[in-house]
């Protein structure tokens, strides 16, 4: 059975097969860590979670990378609204994007790189791109010039001619042309920032995601997935500083990408107030309903994320729970995946067939190997059918974490101790001190 995906470069649905036989190289951008994630940035994670699970089950070997971007101008802004260093915003926001990866029941991706570890590497392609006349360095910025590239615009469609007759904006004075984009920028004395050939700062969004593409994956990749939001700018632009920094007509093979979620029919937007995290949503639901609630519709369309959906999410699973307590003490490795779902997968990731496709088998050994294929079933039935939501804290590290807020509050590092109590609130933890001691307790 042939895996078809469709890709966005050619617009149509394609045979797949990687470029090196058995090895898959796949990369999906990870998030920019600087507040909790929200059910739209949790969709990518899950879609491709499940491509990654079909794909490891047909090759031998399948790498799959999500960075996680630690400098980015949204990042900074967090740290001085907080008075906190960067790397205090960016650690604690990986871990919370980790909990509620593994909240959803979606797997480690093989390699998770940070950007910050790749500047060297950045430095290096941009001045790559200096040197065969791709990028120009005007006023301590670098930036890639998109008239020098010819195929500017072919993933998304857009024509620079017809970008450039549209609306003028403001162009910054360093800027050739409007679309030309930031690879290097300064920073100053408050910003962080790294030496580089153009004096001390930090790179362009678009740049960190190649780099950490070429230096692991290489120059050219098999698949290559995100937000549909992502199309244009970013990933036009990732295509064409790879291509001309690689002297490649290829970067990436297969792009694949989510389409957008709504809320309640609603667009999401910190004006309308409906923006939902993953964590608010746990306070109500279990990880497995809300990943089946954003698996039902297939990933290219879009999502009205509701109330309705993760009802009948709940339902569903609450059926195959009911079979999972029947053939419960023969749970062992997954061997009976059946052929149908994997065929309605195969199918350019076709969940909502492949839903149905599960809930229609007879065999109930069949169907729990199949849901735990896709990432269901993970809970012991009794623990199901006890709470409607479950925290993924276990004891131990609430613990550590009282003591940590200890020391932060005897240091006078009081900001600090408040965000290990905020966190614990999220777990639905509440701390009581008293008599120089703290106790806690479930809300
Ligand atoms: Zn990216």
């Amino acid at each position: 059975m042939k895996i078809k995906l469709y890709n966005s470069l050619s617009n149509k649905k394609e045979d797949f097969s990687p470029l090196v036989k058995d090895e898959v190289k796949m990369y999906v951008c990870g998030p920019t860590v600087y507040n909790d994630p929200h059910i739209g940035n949790a969709r990518p994670a899950v879609v491709f979670d499940i491509l990654y699970r079909l794909l490891l089950n047909q090759y031998k070997n399948v790498v799959y990378v999500r960075n996680i971007t630690d400098i980015d101008d949204k990042i900074i802004d967090a740290a001085n609204k907080r008075k906190v260093t960067i790397e205090e915003i960016s650690d604690q926001y990986t871990e919370s994007y980790h909990d509620d990866m593994k909240y959803l029941n979606n797997l480690s991706p093989t390699k998770e790189p940070k950007a910050t570890d790749y500047i060297d590497e950045m430095v290096l392609i941009i001045q790559k791109l200096i040197s065969k006349g791709f990028a120009y360095e005007k006023e301590k910025h670098v930036l890639f010039n998109v008239k020098k590239y010819d195929l500017y615009g072919k993933l998304s469609g857009r024509n620079l001619e017809d970008m450039i007759a549209g609306a003028r904006v403001e162009v910054a004075p360093y800027k050739e042309n409007e679309h030309d984009f930031v690879l290097w920028k300064p920073s100053d004395l408050d910003s962080p920032g790294w030496e580089s050939p153009w004096g001390t700062g930090r790179p362009g969004w678009h740049i960190e995601c190649v780099a950490m593409i070429n230096k692991i994956l290489g120059p050219v990749i098999d698949i290559h997935g995100g937000g549909q939001d992502l199309i244009f700018p970013h990933h036009e632009n990732e295509i064409a500083q790879s291509c001309c920094a690689n002297d490649n007509e290829t970067f990436v093979r297969f792009w694949m990408h989510n389409g957008y979620l709504k809320m309640e029919g609603e667009k999401m937007s910190k004006s309308l107030g409906n923006i939902v995290t993953v964590k608010e949503l746990s306070k109500d639901y279990k990880g497995e309903v809300i990943r089946l609630a954003l698996l039902l519709t297939h990933y290219r369309k879009p999502i009205n994320f509701s109330k309705t959906l993760l009802d009948q999410a709940k339902k569903i699973l609450d059926k195959l729970y009911k079979v999972k307590e029947e053939v419960y003490h023969i749970k062992d490795k997954q061997e009976h995946i059946n052929d149908e779902v994997i065929e309605a997968l195969n199918d350019d990731l076709n969940t909502s067939l492949a839903i149905t496709k599960m809930l229609s088998i007879q065999d109930k050994k069949e169907l729990v190997d199949t849901a735990l294929f896709l990432g269901f079933l993970d809970a012991d039935p009794k623990e199901w059918f006890s709470s409607t939501a479950k925290s993924k804290i276990l004891e131990k590290d609430v613990l550590i974490m009282i003591k940590q807020r200890d020391s932060y509050r005897k240091n006078g590092e009081f900001d600090k101790a408040d965000l290990v109590r905020d966190e614990l609130l999220q777990h639905g933890i509440i701390l009581k001190d008293s008599n120089g001691a703290t106790e806690w307790k479930y809300k």
